[in-house]
């Protein structure tokens, strides 16, 4: 075989198309789990390094038979456990295109033109419009360049330039206790340290109490330790809680602190008129993220960071320049006498988060929303919330089962109960772990207020009022059954 063979320069449609088919069996589920045939695939996919290929039409093959029937259950209608999903088709598509024809994201391109217009048409969709946009690998990273970015200026004030020098003094973000982790991970390699995010007490809907919020800054203001940011949710992992933003982007102002807007998940849940209100002082927030692979439905790997002016970013994470990258461009952002693509890098979003080498993201939203425009994540998204509206209905009228906290967005923590049984905990374990195995519909655990909740969070482009009905009945079987099981081994 020669070089030429292996590489395939031709053929993209015929693979694609093949490859389509298969994806189209896959998303029939029909297969069941890959662990039920695990010693099928590893065996047959445990082997060595291959010194010789086998060519495209082998590797087809092998991807058909040994590896896609075997993938994840995520992409199930019925999954919803934590936040994740399986991706839209637009979005697949576009990303595909990408990859084949935008290998970067710079360059005087469509897809880095995309990469921009797309950024405004999210912040838009997302009540963000008066922020500049940044895209990266997910929420983890978002948070990260966000909090930089807060980092920045609050050193900056003091004279200190922390991208260039490092931090020098103890430093504050203030999050409410729900928080994802990912802001502490942030501080740990911003260099504030983990131990610089102070966890603001939450009320019982999982909500920052902004007393506890004011009560920790003043006692830093009085002992000079220099405040970051504080961190709201919109929409918080474990439940789906909304803090007090109004409230929360008053004290920031009051203060002079860094409002950063935690969206990853919830951000679009503002599409839901019913909950409007919720998210007001949004327009007051210095930086926000969200993660279109998230409740959007785009493939896993980009999640965007908004702030006000993208210049802190460029201070905060600058490349630097190099003289193969800036070198190499003919006009260096003059603009005037463009005559190809590569005179110029575009809008160089490698200055402003962590990525020189990138894919080109933006096409996958634009994608999403050419196709089904506002409206249809308007519907999709109020869909999802109704459904966890209903898990929560029947939670509260069925006497076995209760709810744990009243739903903000498409997540709803409850949990299977029984007179009959001690530890309610362990027995909603069992209930999970055996919706888990039956593979139908999954949802995730979480613990509210110390009690192991029934987590399911409707994100799914592909998930209906069906899957929340069908996930009640499941725990009411499951936990019936069990419950029925424990009281006959004590006879
Ligand atoms: C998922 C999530 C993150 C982390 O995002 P990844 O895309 O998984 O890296 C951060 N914050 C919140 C609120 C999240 O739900």
């Amino acid at each position: 075989m020669n070089l030429k063979d292996l590489a395939q320069t031709g053929q993209m449609q015929q693979r694609l198309s093949a490859l389509g088919e298969s994806l189209d069996t896959y998303l029939k589920f029909e297969y069941g789990d890959a662990m039920q045939h695990q010693t099928q695939w590893r065996d047959r996919l445990n082997q060595p390094l291959p010194e010789q290929g086998i060519g495209m039409t082998g590797l087809m093959q092998t991807l058909e038979n040994d590896v896609l029937p075997f993938a994840s259950p995520i992409p199930r209608p019925g999954f919803c456990g934590f936040i994740t999903t399986g991706a839209t088709t637009a979005a697949v598509v576009a990303s595909t295109a990408a990859q084949v024809a935008a290998p970067q994201r710079y360059g005087l391109t469509s897809f880095n033109y995309l990469e921009e217009l797309s950024l405004h048409w999210l912040a838009e969709m997302c009540g963000v419009a008066h922020l500049q946009g940044v895209y990266s690998t997910g929420g983890s990273v978002a948070n990260l360049v966000a909090l930089g970015a807060a980092r920045q200026l609050a050193f900056e004030r003091i004279g200190v330039d922390p991208s260039l020098d490092g931090v020098d003094r103890p430093a504050r973000v203030y999050a409410s206790s729900e928080c994802h982790h990912t802001i502490q991970r942030s501080c740990g390699v911003l260099g504030l340290g983990r131990r610089a995010v102070i966890a603001i007490d939450c009320d019982e809907q999982r909500r920052m109490k902004v007393d506890a919020l004011r009560a920790a800054l003043q006692r830093d203001r009085e002992s000079g330790i220099l405040p970051v940011a504080i961190v709201a949710n919109a929409g918080t992992t474990n439940t789906g809680a909304i803090d007090p933003l109004a409230e929360i982007a008053e004290i920031a102002a009051e203060y002079q602190i860094w409002f950063h807007v935690d969206g990853a998940y919830g951000l679009p849940g503002i599409l839901d008129q019913r909950l409007a209100d919720l998210y007001r002082g949004l327009e007051r927030a210095d930086s926000v993220i969200v993660d279109p692979h998230k409740w959007l439905g785009a493939p896993v790997g980009i999640g965007a960071t908004f702030v006000r002016d993208r210049e802190v970013l460029h201070r905060a994470f600058t490349q630097g320049e190099a003289d193969y990258l800036e070198g190499s461009v003919e006009s260096m952002g003059q603009g005037s006498d463009d005559k190809h693509s590569m005179d110029d890098f575009g809008i160089p979003y490698f200055d402003y988060a962590v990525e020189l080498s990138s894919p080109s993201r933006g096409v996958m939203v634009w994608a999403m929303l050419k196709e089904i425009g506002v409206e249809g994540f308007r519907q999709r998204i109020r869909r999802h919330n109704d459904m966890a509206n209903y898990v929560a209905d029947r939670a509260r009228q069925h006497e076995h089962l209760q709810l744990l906290v009243e739903p903000t967005l498409s997540v709803c923590c409850f949990r299977y109960v029984s007179d009959e049984v001690e530890d309610m905990d362990v027995l909603n374990q069992q209930i999970f772990r055996q919706l888990v195995h039956e593979n139908a519909v999954i949802p995730s655990t979480t613990r509210v207020q110390g009690q192991l909740a029934i987590r399911p969070c409707f994100i799914g482009a592909r998930t209906d009022m069906n899957h929340a009905e069908a996930l009640v009945d499941a725990v009411l079987r499951i936990g019936g059954e069990i419950v029925a099981g424990k009281v006959n081994q004590k006879r």
